[in-house]
């Protein structure tokens, strides 16, 4: 199949890899040049236009950093997109700008999924990315092997927008995860606890979480936590930001309290405004132990 992707950074370039490995054809952009390279290395061919890009493609991805580019950018190009051909954007965006975009793209005649995704630059490297996708069920058959190529799973949460619902429902839930995670390591440490006998008896226990499994916030108990590294790489404390910013704003259309998340959230943009925006999130354990401060 002819595919388009439009944004090849952390999460596009390797997805983009995928579907080549899957022995479809890709051509992709990106105005950043510097991830150029890595991408013609995976079998990309890198044009110089979104337009160009989407000629011909009978799926086109757009995997970007917010709402408002993947707007712009789907007004570019839609013109210029095949009159069957189905628009998947995988970016992390808000609900409100997922269901315009449905509207927008039906009106042209054209079809359209909401596909974010769960599993980061790991699993998009690979191919076993979580994607949570919303449209129409016949949109979702048809792109459905396309997809599989990148994924680890497919889930179809329901109509326009359903799927940056779930993926705001599912960050906001990993985030206060992670906050309580970092206040009990921290606690466990001062009442004397083993963090080993702490991380493992947790799992097999109620306090268990995928961010207890993976991001453990003391060295040398789990390979996969930030803490290792000095908190470089990661799921990010700015993007971790940028997601709960989006749960908040669901939160507000639809008159749900966040008070939880809210915290948490107040507390990565501190954390960012302190400098520590590109530091791995789980570098919240040192706000609370005190090693650092954001006054
Ligand atoms: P990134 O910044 O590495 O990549 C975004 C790319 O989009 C950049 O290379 C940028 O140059 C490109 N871009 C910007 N404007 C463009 C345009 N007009 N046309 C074409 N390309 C354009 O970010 P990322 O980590 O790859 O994340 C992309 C999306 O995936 C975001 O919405 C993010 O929230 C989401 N996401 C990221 C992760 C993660 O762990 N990094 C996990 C899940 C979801």
């Amino acid at each position: 199949m002819r595919i388009a992707f439009i944004g090849l950074g952390n999460m596009g370039g390797p997805m983009a890899g995928n579907l080549v490995k899957a022995g479809h054809e890709v051509a992709g952009v990106d105005p950043n040049e510097s991830s150029h390279a890595a991408a013609r290395e995976l079998g990309i061919d890198v044009v110089d236009s979104a337009a160009e890009a989407v000629r011909g493609a009978q799926v086109v991805f757009t995997m970007l950093p917010s709402g408002k580019v993947v707007t712009a950018v789907v007004d570019s190009i839609l013109d210029a997109c095949d009159s069957d051909a189905v628009i998947v954007d995988s970016s992390t965006i808000d609900v409100e700008s997922a269901r315009a975009l449905h509207e927008r793209i039906a009106a042209s005649g054209r079809r359209f999924l909401d596909a974010p995704v769960s599993g980061g630059i790991g699993g998009a490297a690979a191919g076993t990315l979580t994607f949570m996708v919303g449209g129409d069920e016949q949109t979702v058959a048809d792109v459905r092997e396309v997809i599989e190529a990148m994924a680890g799973k497919i889930f179809h949460v329901g109509g326009p927008g359903a799927g940056q619902s779930a993926k705001a429902c599912n960050n906001l839930m990993l985030a206060i995860n992670t906050a309580g995670l970092c206040e009990a390591a921290t606690l466990a440490d001062r009442l004397g606890l083993d963090p080993q006998v702490m991380y493992e008896l947790a799992q097999v226990s109620s306090g268990d979480s995928w961010a207890l499994r993976t991001w453990y916030p003391v060295p040398g108990v789990v390979d996969s936590a930030g803490v290792n590294r000095d908190f470089d790489g990661g799921f990010s404390v700015d993007l971790f930001a940028k997601d709960l910013g989006l749960a908040l704003d669901a939160g507000a259309s639809t008159n749900t309290p966040l008070e939880y998340v809210q915290r948490v959230r107040d507390q990565f943009l501190a954390l960012s405004e302190a400098g520590y925006g590109n530091k791995d999130c789980s570098i919240l354990v040192r706000l609370i132990d005190g090693t650092i401060t954001t006054d």
